[in-house]
Protein backbone atom coordinates (compact mmCIF):
# COMPACT_ATOMS: atom_id res chain seq x y z
CA UNK A 1 0.00 0.00 0.00
CA UNK A 2 1.61 3.36 -1.25
CA UNK A 3 0.30 6.63 -0.04
CA UNK A 4 1.51 9.08 -2.30
CA UNK A 5 0.96 12.15 -0.52
CA UNK A 6 3.39 11.41 1.99
CA UNK A 7 7.10 11.99 0.52
CA UNK A 8 10.27 10.69 2.63
CA UNK A 9 11.93 13.63 4.51
CA UNK A 10 15.40 11.93 3.89
CA UNK A 11 15.49 11.29 0.05
CA UNK A 12 12.09 12.29 -0.70
CA UNK A 13 11.47 8.94 -1.99
CA UNK A 14 7.89 7.33 -2.02
CA UNK A 15 6.14 6.16 1.44
CA UNK A 16 4.23 2.44 1.81
CA UNK A 17 1.75 2.36 4.59
CA UNK A 18 3.02 -0.25 7.26
CA UNK A 19 2.54 -1.16 11.45
CA UNK A 20 5.30 -1.67 13.84
CA UNK A 21 4.14 -5.55 15.36
CA UNK A 22 3.34 -5.39 18.98
CA UNK A 23 2.93 -9.00 20.92
CA UNK A 24 0.33 -9.16 23.33
CA UNK A 25 -0.40 -11.66 25.85
CA UNK A 26 -0.51 -15.21 24.78
CA UNK A 27 1.45 -13.90 21.77
CA UNK A 28 -1.48 -11.94 20.37
CA UNK A 29 -0.60 -9.90 17.15
CA UNK A 30 -1.47 -6.14 17.60
CA UNK A 31 -0.32 -2.68 16.36
CA UNK A 32 2.57 -1.35 18.11
CA UNK A 33 1.21 1.51 20.60
CA UNK A 34 2.35 4.76 21.53
CA UNK A 35 2.27 5.77 25.36
CA UNK A 36 2.42 9.17 26.69
CA UNK A 37 5.79 9.89 29.00
CA UNK A 38 8.58 7.85 29.78
CA UNK A 39 8.71 3.90 30.03
CA UNK A 40 8.16 3.02 33.70
CA UNK A 41 9.43 -0.57 34.77
CA UNK A 42 7.17 -2.81 36.79
CA UNK A 43 7.72 -6.15 38.18
CA UNK A 44 4.95 -7.71 37.04
CA UNK A 45 3.40 -6.26 33.69
CA UNK A 46 7.18 -5.40 32.08
CA UNK A 47 6.01 -1.55 31.82
CA UNK A 48 3.67 0.39 33.76
CA UNK A 49 1.13 1.83 32.04
CA UNK A 50 -1.28 2.91 34.20
CA UNK A 51 -2.79 6.47 33.98
CA UNK A 52 -0.86 7.04 30.57
CA UNK A 53 -2.47 8.12 26.92
CA UNK A 54 -2.09 5.06 24.65
CA UNK A 55 -2.62 5.44 21.01
CA UNK A 56 -2.81 3.50 18.15
CA UNK A 57 0.46 3.62 15.49
CA UNK A 58 0.48 4.13 11.73
CA UNK A 59 4.02 3.67 10.03
CA UNK A 60 5.17 4.53 6.51
CA UNK A 61 8.23 3.05 5.32
CA UNK A 62 10.56 4.78 2.60
CA UNK A 63 10.35 2.16 -0.34
CA UNK A 64 13.89 4.10 -1.69
CA UNK A 65 16.01 4.17 1.84
CA UNK A 66 13.94 2.53 4.45
CA UNK A 67 13.34 5.16 6.49
CA UNK A 68 10.38 4.85 8.90
CA UNK A 69 7.78 7.68 9.90
CA UNK A 70 4.98 6.84 12.46
CA UNK A 71 2.27 8.58 13.35
CA UNK A 72 0.35 8.00 16.47
CA UNK A 73 -3.67 9.38 16.40
ZN1 LIG B 1 13.94 7.71 1.80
Amino acid sequence: MRNFNLECLKCRGGMEQGYVLDRGDYDARRVARWIEGAPERSFWMGLSLKNRRQLETATYRCTNCGYLEAYAK
